[in-house]
């Protein structure tokens, strides 16, 4: 391991095959998904941690190796070692305290990673720092500027409670869409809207109010929900494999597919290379909270 390499991390207590006997081969030679996890002590509210061993399980369960490595403060990211980086939500004081660090010991290497094709991923508080502010009594915590995206805390309630977003991934033909018809089949509200749309479904609880810049693309519409502002119905946002949401829930957990997504963006494979497995279990899971979010 490098000096700069982070920590290592295990996402759960192990990740034995299933007891299903799902099938357990990879896309062929494809792997290993080497994830980092930035601040996971600070930055992980509403059990971000599930997002990791979604990850984690699903490259499992389809024999792909995994690793998973930490990043806290004072770390340096080295941005060639990583396909996937992660940041969850985080509460006010807790972001302060890593927005600087983020700068300072994490900016290059994040841009190096995400200029290479790395996946990153940022959820609320995680996201927030993504873009290029967040200010905050009068107070201005700085981005990485990954996202073209400014957060401000302006009066009013925070905007809490289960969401749900359409997503227009044209990529992620393959697999999704199979995914969706099981879904369909099994009388369950599913991920696929038709035309290339997916519903992403979870929980958002935020102060802040989210704006993007005039070309940044949100990640998704919000269907229920506040979404970025609780105004514009855009949530969240993409720039290539650079993605912030304000979706909790876990995000993963409720959302397989959208995981399975994020493994072949991050191994630079066709999604439908991807192993299927027996999702009856998360099918269900994100129908219920599609039902929670009322789509
Ligand atoms: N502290 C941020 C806000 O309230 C993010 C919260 C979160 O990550 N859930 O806007």
């Amino acid at each position: 391991m490098s000096e700069r390499a982070g920590r290592q991390l295990h996402a759960g207590d192990g990740a034995e095959p299933r007891a299903d006997g799902g099938p357990l081969r990879a896309a062929a030679g494809a792997g290993p998904l080497r994830v980092c996890a930035l601040y996971p002590d600070l930055m992980n509210i509403y059990a971000d941690r599930g997002n990791l061993i979604v990850l984690e399980r699903r490259c499992a369960w389809r024999g792909i190796g995994f690793q998973l490595s930490a990043s806290g403060l004072g770390e340096e990211l080295d941005g060639d070692a990583y396909d996937l980086l992660y940041i969850g939500g985080g509460q006010d004081r807790d972001q302060r305290l890593c927005a600087h660090d983020l700068i300072d010991t994490k900016r290059a290497g994040l841009h190096a990673a995400a200029a290479r094709g790395a996946v990153v991923l940022g959820v609320c508080g995680g996201y927030q720092l993504l873009g290029h502010s967040y200010t905050l009594d009068a107070q201005e915590i700085p981005g990485v500027g990954l996202l073209d995206v400014r957060t401000v805390r302006e009066p009013g309630p925070r905007l809490i409670g289960n969401v749900a977003i359409e997503v227009q991934l044209k990529d992620a033909a393959g697999k999704s869409p199979a995914w969706a018809d099981a879904q369909a089949e099994n009388g369950l509200k599913g991920a696929a809207l038709g035309g290339g749309r997916y519903v992403l479904a979870g929980f958002e609880n935020h102060g802040g109010r989210t704006y993007l810049g005039a070309q940044q693309q949100p990640l998704g519409r919000v269907l229920r929900g506040h979404g970025n502002d609780g105004r514009s119905g855009a949530e969240g946002a993409r720039a290539g494999n650079v993605i912030g949401t304000y979706l909790h829930g876990p995000l993963l957990p409720k959302n397989v597919w959208f995981a399975d997504w994020l493994i072949a963006r991050a191994l630079a494979i066709d999604v439908s290379e991807l192993a299927a497995l027996d999702d009856a279990l998360e099918r269900q899971t994100h129908a219920s909270a599609c039902h929670a979010a009322g789509v």
